[in-house]
């Protein structure tokens, strides 16, 4: 949708105060209370929780959660991209293009992350290994001290699991085998079998087992499987949406197990320091060598849109992840 962007500020208008022309700026591209002129800024935007707005559909521009999906604030598939002051990050100069122009899918990871941090040593699970997944485990690898296991769809996202940071990489399909790695993983001393007549899966019970599941999918059947092979009283966060569908949740309620939504990122708490997410972000590109650009597969001049998206779309022939258009 072209709201994940590094750029250069062409024009200010006269009202800004604090941006010049030739700075380098990402993109927060929440169109939330202060892009719309609203005052007072809603409570959800005075706690810095901008994907939480109240007023994606009020003020000066038309509905729309973000950058790109807008009438009035078209993306960034385009040479020049409109933004509020209050929406435009500086990059540090020490900050490559390619590192900058991830700050909004790792902000999304790091946010899930943030809802739910695993403890140290804790068996956690990334399920999905697309942009957010991958930089799920760059996070969890570089910041926690915890046992990384991936659930991915095509070898070359498990390739990139592995050299992430994930242990191992479990192939998505099929799904009984997945809870059967895992009962050998956690040495779960109980598999429970499905409920007769509901189609579901078996259950793995007994141990610790796995403390967090960040699913980046969101389909019933990512979660049904998340909850099949989660231990007691353990976390799912969901970062990935589906469309809505059916089906047998019973564990969720045995295992009495958390289930967290996560929608995008805002004002973070991280070490002691409360900041935008891209602001940690640059931060800990310094000082913890995050490297997310492994994730950079493609990239292509605006005239090759369609081959572009063809490769987004053929991810399992092409072999993409995060594709970018660049400008000359
Ligand atoms: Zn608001």
């Amino acid at each position: 949708m072209g709201h994940e962007v590094v750029g250069t500020i062409h024009r200010v208008g006269p009202a800004v105060t604090t941006l010049r022309p030739g700075q380098r700026v990402v993109l927060n591209p929440w169109l939330s209370c202060a892009p719309r002129g609203i005052t007072p800024i809603c409570e959800m935007c005075q706690d810095g929780q901008f994907s939480l707005c109240l007023n994606f559909k009020r003020g000066r521009l038309s509905p729309g959660l973000h950058t790109g999906v807008c009438h009035d604030a078209p993306g960034g598939y385009a040479p020049y991209v409109p933004a509020h002051e209050s929406m435009a990050i500086p990059v540090p100069d020490e900050v490559t293009d390619d590192a900058a122009v991830l700050a909004d899918p790792f902000s999304v990871s790091l946010h899930s992350i943030l809802r739910h941090p695993p403890a140290r040593g804790d068996i956690v699970v990334v399920y999905g290994c697309g942009t957010l997944g991958l930089c799920a485990i760059e996070i969890l690898k570089r910041l926690f001290d915890v046992r990384i296991y991936a659930i991915t769809r095509f070898d070359h996202q498990a390739r990139l699991a592995q050299r992430l940071g994930a242990i191992e990489t479990i192939p998505w399909q099929p799904v009984e085998n997945i809870v059967e790695r895992f009962r050998e993983i956690t040495g779960a001393r109980e598999v429970l079998p499905p409920i007769e007549g509901t189609g579901g899966l078996p259950m793995l019970h007994g141990t610790r087992g796995v403390r967090v599941v960040y699913n980046t999918v969101g389909t019933a059947e990512s979660i049904g499987v998340a909850i099949r092979i989660a231990g007691p009283r353990s976390t799912v966060v969901l970062s990935g949406v589906d469309t809505p569908a059916r089906f047998e949740w019973s564990p969720h309620y045995f295992k009495e197990i958390n289930l967290v939504g996560s929608n995008a990122f805002g004002v973070e708490e991280w070490n002691g320091k409360r900041q935008h997410a891209m602001r940690h972000y640059f931060d800990l590109l310094r000082t913890h060598r995050i490297d997310v650009t492994p994730i950079i597969t493609h990239r292509y001049p605006l005239d090759a849109y369609k081959e572009a998206f063809r490769s987004t779309h053929d991810q399992g022939t092409s072999g993409a992840v995060k594709v970018l258009f660049e400008f000359a």
